[in-house]
């Protein structure tokens, strides 16, 4: 008799985005005339560069001839690209082989399956509020324990709250934990740790030989030179961590599907050998993945080509100022905001200490802009709303005019 894996049943994110949508239909239907304004997805909307559709041109062209066709491909990605993403690296400061990246397609699939390379009793500390892949992906392997509705959290799981008094960035658990989930800059609160901030958890991983999986996924978006774009920069790293990253935010690739991760050889845990780990990741993706699209690693060498970098950070530099927009127009009304300077992502603090659900339907009635609770990302998002800026220009600055004209919050 077959059982189903009972985890699912723990799960409880995954209700986040169909109950916005299940309101903003309700409210659409009582309000046929309104014009809705979505401040809340996190997804690329504008077209790859001249250079991204070249190099992607190329790939498929390439299948096109005998000479230049191929099949299944090396299964960690591409020499070639993984040779650019070390010298990507290296720019950054961070000294990496080519054979310590493995190209997949996307951060969200290699951020949701790295947990089955370790121990399934281990303990796991997470920033809370966080990217919900971490948590769930750990809940269906059975690391949770319970989930408690009135705490809302699981019993088994070690939360590192980030709220205004750090700065949205966490310390390292007290208690002494094996693997530690970080994202920088973090989606949702816009926040990016700095080189002290991740010495501190590098530090800590190294003394109880835990692992850091860091998500990298908004590195680009950093533009203040101080702040680390890479967990590699920060020295003992080597040891002790994990990097996630993918061009789907760095250069609209949300639909191209391609990522990676950078597993170096010198990354030893309590019970392994040298290069063991590796290996295991290698052999994990060769047994449930077969590399990423070849027409997609052709678009991503065009990405790491200096062309290719200039224009997505031109891109890059849309969003941020759409971000620029979004920020001092709430600032304008009297919204406190924190984020969307390093980071496409607004954690704005709810008015009036409004829930974050609350939040979210006074501001849909009010002005029909449509962002995403906070408490949908972790208990510590309870009392924040997020915003994402991801959008044409003109669509952010309708959204923003309506806040500051038409909420009933706003200082006029
Ligand atoms: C969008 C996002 C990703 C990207 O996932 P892909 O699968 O590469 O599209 C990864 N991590 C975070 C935190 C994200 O917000």
């Amino acid at each position: 008799m077959a059982r189903i894996n009972s985890n699912y049943r723990k799960l409880t994110a995954g209700y986040l985005f169909p109950e916005i949508e299940r309101r903003v239909e309700r409210f659409q239907r009582e309000n046929p005339a309104a014009k809705i304004h979505r401040l809340g997805i996190g997804n690329t909307t504008e077209p790859l560069t001249p250079t991204l559709i070249k190099g992607l041109k190329d790939g498929v062209e390439r299948l096109a001839r005998a000479e230049t066709y191929s099949g299944y491909g090396d299964e960690q990605g591409q020499k070639e690209l993984r040779t650019a993403l070390a010298r990507y690296y290296a720019a950054m400061g961070a000294d990496l082989e080519p054979d310590e990246f493995f190209v997949s397609d996307g951060a969200k699939p290699d951020a949701g399956n790295i947990q089955s390379i370790f121990s399934s009793d281990s303990m796991v500390a997470f920033q809370d509020p966080a990217y919900p892949v971490y948590v769930d992906s750990n809940v269906i392997a059975g690391r949770s324990g319970p989930f408690d509705p009135d705490r809302g959290n699981y019993g088994r799981f070690i939360y590192m709250p980030c709220h205004e008094g750090n700065g949205f960035i966490p310390d390292p658990p007290e208690k002494k934990v094996d693997l530690i989930y970080l994202c920088s800059p973090n989606n949702p609160t816009g926040a990016v740790a700095d080189h002290r901030q991740l010495q501190r958890f590098v530090d800590y991983a190294r003394r109880h030989r835990a692992v850091i999986i860091f998500d990298a996924a908004y590195a680009e978006f950093i533009a203040d030179p101080q702040l680390p774009r890479t967990i590699f920069e920060i020295e003992g790293a080597r040891e002790c961590a994990i990097e996630i990253n993918s061009f789907s935010k760095f250069a609209g690739f949300t639909g191209v599907r391609l990522g990676w991760t950078v597993l170096p050889r010198t990354l030893v845990l309590e019970d392994s050998e040298p290069g063991e780990l590796r290996r295991c990741w290698l052999r994990r993706q060769t047994t449930f993945f077969n590399g990423a699209s070849n027409i997609a690693q052709r678009g991503g060498l065009a990405v790491l080509s200096p062309t290719g970098l200039e224009e997505c950070r031109e891109l890059i530099g849309y969003y941020m100022e759409n971000s620029r927009i979004i920020k001092e127009g709430l600032q304008e009304s009297g919204l406190t905001v924190y984020g969307g300077e390093n980071a496409p992502y607004l954690w704005v603090k709810t008015p009036g200490g409004l829930s974050s659900w609350e939040f979210f339907d006074r501001l849909l009635k009010e002005t029909s802009v449509v962002g995403t609770p906070g408490s949908g990302f972790g208990p510590s998002g309870e009392g924040y709303f997020r915003l994402s800026a991801f959008g044409h220009r003109a669509a952010i600055e309708m959204a923003v005019e309506s806040i500051i004209t038409r909420a009933s919050f706003a200082a006029r």
